[in-house]
């Protein structure tokens, strides 16, 4: 299968992450991208650098003020506070209706909703072809190609229309699913990522032409905390195009594939054409932030029965942290997705 990727994605390196009182070194490495880049490389996945698809399709999942802070904000931070320590927002709005201030330290924690998305001098540049190998996976599925994966990092469905959230700035996944709509009449988005896809949720929540099924640990006491709850279906033109499936902690294998497969079930009952897969590998049994039990023959399972569905197909990669099984897990999904198409 190929593979999208653009080297430019490690431009974003924060190094520390506040959790629980303490300082910890982030999760988020450009490690990861570089792990998944070369494990799939080594098991036969051609490598691809993304064309430019522009700024579009993240105009209409975005707005347009929020995407464009990214472009400056490093220089305007430099120079509003002297200092090149990373941009982290200490003062955040609580209502989306406030004023957006004029100053960058004001409009940091208005564009944000938590500390986990540090601004540093490689940010947009990373941001920006994180989201660039995602709409050219969809691309050249709109192309033709039955399936592509788009190796996105910094990832992205925690990203919602005008906010950055948990290590997520632009939604990767909600611009491919936009951008599949050029060809296709109606997308459906399954995020299997152990992380409710918040984000995306709040992008389509009023939009009937992109279902969102999301399968995640129940954030009654787990981030993202204040989204993804089974009773929030969709409002307006997407109302029943919101699904929410939440799993237990330490929910293993049989659990969360008895999740896919009623998501998946929706999305046929849907009338989807195309779809997209919010990849996250922090289902795994010994990722760092999981609180769930994937195993590899769990990964490969949902790969094979995602394949099975006949769709044309953008893989986008999500979370999924520095844990001995990252790189086999994704070696696995993609080797069971070629093993499926035949
Ligand atoms: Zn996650």
């Amino acid at each position: 299968m190929k593979v999208v990727f653009d080297p430019r994605q490690t431009a974003h390196a924060p190094e520390q992450y506040f959790r629980r009182g303490a300082f910890i070194p982030h999760p988020e490495q450009p490690l990861r991208a570089i792990l998944l880049r070369d494990a799939l490389a080594g098991a036969g996945h051609e490598i691809v650098t993304p064309a430019d698809h522009g700024l579009d399709s993240l105009y209409a999942v975005h707005d347009q003020g929020y995407v464009d802070f990214f472009r400056t904000a490093w220089a305007r931070w430099v120079e509003a506070t002297g200092s090149t320590n990373p941009a982290v927002p200490n003062y955040h709005t609580t209502r989306r209706d406030a004023r957006r201030p004029e100053g960058v330290i004001g409009q940091l924690g208005y564009y944000s909703t938590d500390t986990a998305c540090p601004v540093t001098e490689g940010t947009w540049e990373a941001i920006y072809w994180s989201a660039q190998s995602a709409l050219d996976a969809a691309e050249r599925v709109m192309a033709g190609e039955r399936m592509v994966y788009g190796l996105s990092r910094p990832p992205g469905h925690h990203a919602s229309w005008d906010a950055s959230n948990g290590f997520c700035f632009f939604n990767n996944a909600a611009a491919a699913a936009h951008h599949l709509r050029r060809r296709f009449g109606k997308v459906a988005i399954i995020d299997v990522d152990t992380h409710a896809g918040n984000g995306t949720q709040d992008i389509f929540y009023e939009r009937g032409d992109v279902f969102f099924a999301s399968i995640h640990v129940d954030p009654t006491d787990y981030v993202p905390y204040y989204v993804g709850y089974p009773d929030e279906t969709g409002r307006g033109e997407g109302a029943g195009a919101n699904l929410n499936l939440t799993l237990a902690p330490g929910s293993g294998d049989a659990e969360i594939g008895a999740a896919v497969d009623r998501a998946l079930e929706a999305i046929r009952d849907y009338g989807a054409e195309a779809l997209v897969v919010s990849l996250g590998f922090d289902m795994a049994h010994d990722d760092p932030l999981s609180v769930v039990r994937c195993t590899a023959e769990g990964f490969a399972a949902t790969a094979t029965k995602i394949t099975r569905m006949g769709l044309p197909t953008v893989l986008v990669q999500e979370g999924g942290y520095l844990g001995p099984s990252l790189s086999n897990n994704a070696v696995v999904f993609l080797n069971a997705c070629d093993a499926a198409l035949g």
